[in-house]
């Protein structure tokens, strides 16, 4: 019988095979063994037990000139598929990826103001409707990701969305019991700059700061080319740090927290304030944007002044972190256009100099999808994780 250890390490030159496969595929079994320095007989068996589980699969000798090509291994990415949730406080969007991460279908609501139980029965609205989409495959769905704009504890729970007004809601178990595949629930910024930094603007960057700006402001930190959770996974409150000790009373029992200043949410209170409504409804971002993009001065103004007020939080998380990137993303970053010029100027003024040396700011290349994509990512991982976690859960 075969040690823990020995298992361990066999676990983990398995994941070495299909990692190197997975980015390098087409390729062959030499040079595998040549890559990852494992003895060819190792790679063979490895790669038996991956052709088995369907994971890979082989592709017929190529042409050659010369002497005999040998047969190319490649990632088997429609093995299974990944449903990724980000849920905002006035929007779901729903993807379903394949173990790579292309999205292959979406869907997407808006609403506003609902109860928990309504956004609940979308919620359960968007995800059978992706399961119904979804290609027949060796796994099926593998998983079921929900990003929230929240506290999430690491067993899952939903400890505090004030946005959403949720508390301690224990999404992980009500999504399991329905649908009986591993969830994984993570802060919807956290996802963002995982979405990022495997898949957009942050590929290149060891040290990047995803600010999500929709209805709140998020912050996901990849630190070391690690997603940063901190002690119990509740780090990146940052919308919630004070710009102004005398400000106005924030819905987590603070006062002046930044997201009061700079996000969707104040940049709609101010936009009715000014009377921007045509209608007597409530104004939305989407309508600003049009009224912008025809070049009405008011809107654009209130653009402005959210990059402005960007700046000051962001200023303060470069003092902290000295980052090499900035990432805004989430559905501000639609404003793109109007948000950057205040932004720079105000923070060319304010930053200290050395900080503002090899820092790059940008905007969100997957636009509304980096936290979709994000926990497309997760649930993957645990799915490829999944062997070796079920052998030390029954040690
Ligand atoms: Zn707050």
């Amino acid at each position: 019988m075969k040690t823990w250890n020995q298992h361990v390490v066999k676990q983990e030159n398995k994941t070495l095979v299909l990692n190197t496969i997975k980015q390098l595929s087409p390729i062959s079994r030499a040079e595998i063994a040549n890559l990852t320095g494992l003895n060819k007989g190792t790679v063979s068996s490895l790669v038996s037990e991956l052709l088995e589980e369907k994971l890979i699969y082989e592709s017929g000798p190529g042409q050659s000139s010369g002497g005999r090509r040998p047969v190319m291994l490649l990632f088997n990415q429609v093995a299974g598929f990944s449903i990724g949730i980000d849920l905002g406080v006035n929007y779901l969007l729903g993807i379903v990826t394949d173990l790579q991460g292309n999205i292959l279908h979406e869907k997407t609501i808006s609403y506003k103001d609902l109860t928990y139980e309504k956004i609940m029965t979308h919620l359960y609205d968007i995800i059978d409707q992706l399961i119904a989409l979804t290609p027949k495959s060796p796994y099926g769905i593998v998983g079921i990701g929900v990003g929230v704009p929240g506290t999430v504890s690491k067993a899952g729970k939903v400890l505090l969305a004030p946005n959403l007004k949720w508390r301690n809601i224990d999404l992980k178990s009500v999504l399991q019991d329905k649908y009986n595949v591993p969830i994984i629930i993570e802060n919807e910024a956290n996802a963002g700059a995982y979405g990022e930094k495997l898949f957009g603007a942050g590929k290149e960057a060891k040290n990047l700061v995803y600010v999500s700006v929709g209805i709140g402001i998020g912050v996901g930190l990849i630190l070391n080319n690690q997603l940063y959770r901190g002690n119990n996974g509740f780090s990146g409150e940052l919308g919630h740090m004070t710009i102004d000790i005398a400000g106005e009373k924030c819905r987590c029992g603070n006062k002046g927290c930044w997201e009061l200043y700079a996000s969707e949410q104040a940049l709609l209170k101010k936009a009715n304030d000014a009377g921007l409504s045509s209608t007597g409804d409530d104004v939305t971002l989407d309508y600003l944007l049009k009224l912008a993009t025809s070049g009405e001065t008011i809107a654009i103004q209130q653009f402005e002044h959210i990059g402005e007020n960007l700046a000051v939080g962001i200023n303060n998380i470069i003092n902290i972190f000295n980052p090499q990137q900035i990432i805004i993303g989430n559905r501000m970053a639609s404003a793109k256009r109007w948000l950057t010029n205040p932004l720079e100027k105000r923070m060319q003024a304010r930053t200290l100099w050395f900080q503002q040396r090899d820092l790059e700011i940008n905007f969100s290349e997957l636009s509304t999808h980096s936290a979709a994509l994000g926990v497309t990512a997760f649930v993957a991982e645990n799915f490829f994780n999944s062997d070796l976690q079920k052998f030390s859960q029954a040690l």
